[in-house]
C-alpha cells in the first residue's frame, strides 16, 4: 500500500484537495478508477457541491450517512439505484474551511476487497496532501517567526546602537523585592560584565556618598509619593572610573501602591566635564586661575542687590609691564603675570575675592570685617611681594606694582571701583611701586 501511494503523491498535485478545481478530483477519480467524485462543504442545512468530476447521480442517503459516520463510509454494493459502489470520507474543517465530504462513487459495485482498497487508497491521498499542506502553513509561520526575529534582531542592534551612541540605558527595580533588570547600557556605565545577576546593594556601592544619599532621598520620595525623579549622581565604576550619570526614573503604582521604578540611566560625564569647563572659562581666567572681571563684576552686583556685604577694595596694576614684554617676550610676561598672581593670594588669604580683572590689573576684594589697618596691610604686603625677583629660565627680572585702596564707606559698588581707582592712580602718579588710599573730598 505505502510503495503505491509513495508512486502516485507526487502525481497528484500536491494542494488542498478541497480548494482544488473539479480537474482534480478528474485526476483522483482516474488513478482509482472510479466514475465520479464531488466535494460539497458541510453547512448546517446541508451540503453544497464546490467541486464535482465525472457524471453526477444523486446520492443524498449517502451522503446523510457519511456525514453522520464517525468513520469514512465504504459500501462496496450499494445493491440499488444508481450508485452501487459509494465512499465518503468527511474532511475536517480548519480556521478558515468548514467540514467537507468527498464522494467517490461508481455506478457499478466493487468487490469488498477492493473496495477497501480504493477507500484506503484515497484516504493515504487525502492525508497526504493534507501533511503537505501542513507543512507549507508551518513554513509560512516559520518564515513569519523568522522574518519577525530578524525584525526583532535589527529593532534590538539599533536600539543597542543607539543606546550606546547616546551612552543610555534602561534600568527596572521591582519593589516587592529589589530585583533589578537592566539593559546593556546600564551595564556598561557601571563597567559590570553583561550578564552579572545585578543586585541593589551592587549599583549602591558605586556611587560616592553624596550622590547615594542625594539618590536615596530622591527615590524614597518617589516611591512615597508614586511620582517621578531625575538627578545627576556620580559614580566610581567597577575599573575605578569615576563617571556623572544622569538618573531619570518613575514609579509605577497598583492601587495606589508604589510596585515598580523604572527609568533610564545616562553618562553624561563628557557633558558634565563640558559644562564644568564652561563654567569655568565664564568665572575664571584660565591663565592665572583667578577669578576673572565677570566674576568679579557679580560680586560687587551682589554687594548692590544687598546680598553681600564689602569692607575694602584693592585695586593693583603692575608698573611698566609694557617694558618686560617688550623686554623678554610676552610669553615671559605670562609667567610674571602668574607669579604675580600666585603672590597676590599668598599675601591675601583671609580676602573675599581676589580677581584678574584686566591685563596686569588685579582686584583685592576685602569682607565687611576688614578694618582700615588690615586694608593697609595687605597693600604693604602686596607692593612688598611685587617686589621679590622673578627667576624665568636662568634670567632673574624685578617687577613692582602699585595699589589703590578704597574703604567701604556707603554707596555703589560702581563708587568704590572709582575710588579705588582713583587711589591706584595716585599711587602710580607718585611714583608707582606704592601704595595709596582714597580720600574723600
Ligand atoms: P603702568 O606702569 O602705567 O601700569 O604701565 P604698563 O606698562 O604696565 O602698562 P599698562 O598697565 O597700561 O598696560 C598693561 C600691559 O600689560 C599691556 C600689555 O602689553 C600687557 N598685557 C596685557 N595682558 C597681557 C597678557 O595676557 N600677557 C602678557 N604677557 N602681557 C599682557
Ligand atoms: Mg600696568
Amino acid at each position: 500500500m505505502r510503495s503505491i501511494t509513495a508512486a502516485i503523491a507526487p502525481s497528484i498535485p500536491i494542494a488542498d484537495m478541497r480548494q482544488g478545481p473539479g480537474a482534480r478530483l478528474q485526476r483522483l477519480c482516474d488513478l482509482l478508477g472510479i466514475a465520479g467524485a464531488r466535494l460539497s462543504s458541510i453547512a448546517t442545512d446541508g451540503l453544497v457541491v464546490t467541486a464535482a468530476a465525472g457524471a453526477q447521480t444523486p446520492m443524498a442517503a449517502l451522503e446523510a450517512r457519511a456525514v453522520a459516520a464517525a468513520q469514512p463510509l465504504v459500501i462496496a454494493d450499494t445493491a440499488q439505484g444508481p450508485v452501487r459502489f459509494y465512499v465518503g470520507i468527511v474532511l475536517p474543517g480548519e480556521a478558515d474551511h468548514p467540514k467537507q465530504l468527498l464522494s467517490l462513487f461508481d455506478p457499478r459495485p466493487r468487490s469488498a476487497m477492493m473496495a477497501t482498497t480504493i477507500a484506503a487508497l484515497a484516504g493515504e491521498v487525502l492525508a497526504q496532501a493534507a501533511i503537505e499542506r501542513q507543512r507549507r502553513q508551518l513554513e509560512a509561520q516559520v518564515r513569519i517567526i523568522n522574518d519577525y526575529a530578524a525584525l526583532e534582531v535589527q529593532r534590538r542592534t539599533l536600539f543597542d546602537r543607539a543606546s550606546a551612541t547616546a551612552r543610555i540605558g534602561i534600568w527596572q527595580c521591582n519593589l516587592s523585592d529589589n530585583s533589578l533588570i537592566w539593559t546593556n547600557g546600564v551595564y556598561d556605565l557601571f563597567e559590570i560584565p553583561r550578564d552579572t545577576a545585578v543586585t541593589r546593594e551592587l549599583t549602591l556601592a558605586c556611587y560616592t556618598d553624596e550622590s547615594r544619599r542625594q539618590m536615596e532621598a530622591a527615590r524614597a520620595e518617589a516611591i512615597a509619593r508614586c511620582s517621578d525623579f531625575s538627578l545627576d549622581c556620580e559614580i566610581v565604576t567597577t575599573s575605578g572610573k569615576r563617571r556623572w550619570m544622569r538618573l531619570t526614573g518613575a514609579v509605577e503604582s497598583r492601587d495606589g501602591v508604589a510596585h515598580r521604578i523604572f527609568g533610564m540611566k545616562q553618562d553624561i560625564t563628557e557633558e558634565k566635564l563640558m559644562a564644568d569647563r564652561t563654567r569655568y572659562l565664564a568665572e575664571f581666567d584660565v591663565m592665572t586661575g583667578l577669578a576673572n572681571r565677570t566674576q568679579f563684576q557679580a560680586r560687587l552686583a551682589q554687594r548692590d542687590s544687598g546680598d553681600r556685604e564689602v569692607g575694602a577694595l584693592l585695586l593693583m596694576d603692575l608698573d611698566g609691564f609694557k617694558q618686560v614684554n617688550d623686554t623678554y617676550g610676552h610669553a615671559i610676561g605670562d609667567v610674571c603675570l602668574k607669579e604675580a598672581a600666585r603672590r597676590l593670594v599668598d599675601g591675601c588669604g583671609s580676602a573675599d575675592l581676589v580677581a584678574r580683572i584686566g591685563g596686569d590689573e588685579f582686584a583685592v576684594l576685602l569682607g565687611p570685617g576688614a578694618t582700615l589697618a588690615d586694608m593697609e596691610a595687605s597693600a604693604a604686603g602686596i607692593v612688598g611681594s611685587m617686589r621679590g625677583p622673578v627667576f624665568v629660565t636662568g634670567q632673574t627680572l624685578r617687577l613692582s606694582a602699585s595699589v589703590g585702596m578704597a574703604p567701604y564707606r556707603g554707596g555703589s559698588s560702581e563708587d568704590l571701583f572709582r575710588q579705588a581707582d582713583i587711589a591706584l592712580y595716585a599711587a602710580k602718579a607718585a611714583g608707582r611701586n606704592t601704595s595709596s588710599t582714597f580720600k574723600p573730598a
